[in-house]
């Protein structure tokens, strides 16, 4: 049985944490962290609808946004084998693991870019596993370049993301890691509706 009770007080938490801090990073990373690592600790709430993978690709469901696009809530469902390319974010997010387990690269600009914004040279500066119930970070401050991989070879890793605007309508950049390229991309989102949260009679 879906839950939903949990994604509307996760959405109604996370709206009183963004009137009381705003945009500050620090204070959502804090705060916003305890109420994500909350939410993925129940993989009870979910729509299956929002958990279904693609063997095209990974599948990016908008499960709600802000109103006032302070922030979005996105689950992100992978094969086995799928990755993003390397990207990055331009504003704050949070990346939670809800289902199985992910890999997570990242990367740094070495001043080349300074030079020359069309081109980018990229240093690998680490990777890390994100197993289950764990919870990343990246923001334009804290390093937020990386690409993201579903860790296990043999079944779907699902994450729950909170960025801090309307995600799939933000201009960021992937990266080609040979040629240095950046290039302009636009997300968008792979549904067309989203979960209703808001139907409490069951309850
Ligand atoms: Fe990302």
């Amino acid at each position: 049985m879906e839950n939903s009770a949990r994604l509307r007080e996760f959405i109604q938490s996370f709206t009183h944490l963004v009137e009381q801090v705003g945009n500050d990073e620090e204070h959502i990373f804090v705060e916003g962290k305890y109420l994500l690592s909350e939410l993925i600790s129940h993989d009870d709430w979910l729509p299956e609808e929002f958990a279904k993978a693609s063997a095209e690709r990974y599948q990016q469901y908008l499960l709600y946004c802000d109103p006032l696009e302070r922030f979005s809530v996105v689950s992100f469902v992978w094969a086995p084998g799928q990755t993003t390319p390397v990207h990055d974010h331009t504003v704050w997010g949070m990346v939670g693991v809800m289902r199985g387990a992910e890999l997570c690269e990242e990367y740094e600009l070495s001043e080349v870019f300074e030079l020359d914004p069309a081109t980018a040279r990229l240093r690998a500066i680490g990777s890390h596993h994100l197993p289950t119930g764990s919870v990343d970070l990246v923001s334009p401050r804290i390093g937020d370049i990386h690409k993201v991989s579903n860790a296990l070879k043999d079944s779907v890793s699902i994450s729950i993301h909170v960025y801090g605007a309307n995600i799939g309508a933000v201009e960021r950049h992937v990266y080609d890691l040979h040629s240095g390229h950046k290039k302009p991309f636009i997300s968008g989102y792979t549904c067309k509706v989203i979960p209703n949260i808001w139907d409490r009679s069951v309850e």
